[in-house]
């Protein structure tokens, strides 16, 4: 397990779509999760924030996202081949922040209740309703496996702020 370093906002390996996982329990797949369950702690003691990271994120371009909820929602665990299956009609805003731009906090819309069906690491299918902060993340970081970032859910023009700019507002 290693901590690797994450690819910043604007190399273009962030806009590549990743490759569904087909071997859950081989080396190369629990060598991802370690990495990135490595990296996710080392950028959380950094920073003092982070909840989850995608594999992409690491320049790995394979469906696996490493969950870590403060509020013990969900993980610390990995979700791979996730899948959206339902999208409750109800949308929510927020300011919404990424480990590829740590100082960038960008407006955008998301659902506020989603199911997700995904495998676990011994393989097991799983499907799991998350509502609020679990929702608008799994968004988020099954966005980062389409090659999706979001900037390019901004709201509009107007949808970016500095990270200090918001938080001392
Ligand atoms: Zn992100």
């Amino acid at each position: 397990m290693a901590v690797r370093e994450i690819l910043l906002l604007g190399n273009p390996e962030l806009w590549k779509p990743s490759k569904r996982v087909t071997e859950t329990r081989s080396v190369e797949t629990r060598e991802i999760i370690g990495d990135l369950a490595s990296t996710l702690s080392g950028f959380r003691d950094r920073n003092g924030f982070g909840r989850a990271i995608a594999a992409p994120q690491i320049g790995v371009h394979r469906r696996i996202i490493f969950c870590n909820m403060h509020d013990g929602s969900f993980g610390p665990a990995p979700l791979i081949n996730p899948v959206i299956v339902r999208s409750g009609v109800e949308m929510m805003e927020l300011w919404d922040d990424c480990f590829s731009f740590p100082d960038l906090m960008v407006r955008v819309r998301r659902h506020a209740e989603i199911d997700v069906a995904y495998l676990d690491e011994s393989g097991a299918e799983k499907t799991i309703t998350a509502r609020g902060d679990l929702s608008e993340l799994l968004q988020h970081e099954i966005d980062h496996l389409d090659g999706i970032l979001a900037t390019d859910r901004a709201i509009d023009g107007r949808s970016f702020a500095i990270r200090s700019v918001i938080k001392s507002s």
